[in-house]
């Protein structure tokens, strides 16, 4: 029984043969996928998506290199499609990207935190992404972040939260082993993807190769970070 935990089956990539995408999923050996958003406008399509096929599920949020879209309107938008549709099962895509740096740090710490929030409100894990500036395996953005899931997790212990037992997932992980190994601590999972088969990914393949088994999950992230030999093509 396999689950993709991130596909962004709602992007235009798929809009000519969505429905063939999943069936041959499906025919794989595929139960489950989970569709994140990255504004209110895609976590709507998502949601929207997730209610067609019993085997596709959606996270809503928004992503921090979307922060610009965050107004007044984002938490009450979110949380009505959470209420509104069983499908809607977890925060995401949210964290942390000081690569693109498309808002200030301190934006993308403020909306990041809110999601966590609401996440702890509605009782959904979340789906983190992370990117460092220049694309370091570690540096301040996973600081950053270690550092809020900490206080997260705190506020969870001590409300005795669900949540404890299943935060989330640091998506399509690209960073050292130490920050690793503190998230699976505070009971992250780990998400691996495509990249890891890249000829120059051998720094990443010791990383995950270093992590125990049953704390990673496979991703797709489609249509995108297809793995080799289909490098570069629609995943
Ligand atoms: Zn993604």
């Amino acid at each position: 029984m396999l689950t993709d935990t991130h596909c962004h089956l709602d992007l235009d990539k798929f809009d000519a043969d969505r429905l063939h995408v999943i069936q041959r999923a499906q025919r794989a050996g595929l139960t489950r996928i989970l569709i994140p958003g990255l504004t209110v406008t895609s976590s709507q399509a998502a949601a929207k998506l997730a209610s067609t096929h019993p085997m596709l599920f959606a996270a809503v949020g928004v992503h921090p290199n979307d922060a610009e879209t965050w107004d007044g309107q984002t938490v009450s938008a979110l949380v009505q499609l959470a209420a509104t549709n069983d499908k809607v099962i977890a925060m995401g895509e949210v964290g942390l990207d000081y690569y693109w740096n498309k808002s200030s740090r301190e934006t993308q710490i403020a909306i990041l935190k809110e999601q966590l929030d609401m996440a702890s409100e509605l009782n959904f894990p979340v789906v983190l992404h992370i990117r460092e500036k220049g694309d370091l395996d570690h540096g301040d953005c996973a600081e950053d972040l270690i550092k809020i899931l900490e206080e997260w997790m705190n506020s969870l212990k001590s409300g005795k939260h669900s949540l404890m037992e299943r935060p989330g997932v640091l998506h399509s992980y690209s960073g050292s082993l130490e920050i690793a190994q503190k998230a699976i601590n505070l009971g992250f999972y780990i998400g691996v993807t495509g990249p890891i088969t890249y000829k120059n990914a051998e720094n990443r393949r010791q990383v995950i190769a270093a992590l125990p088994l049953e704390r990673l999950l496979i991703e797709t992230d489609a249509p995108f970070l297809a793995p080799v030999p289909h490098r570069g093509d629609r995943n």
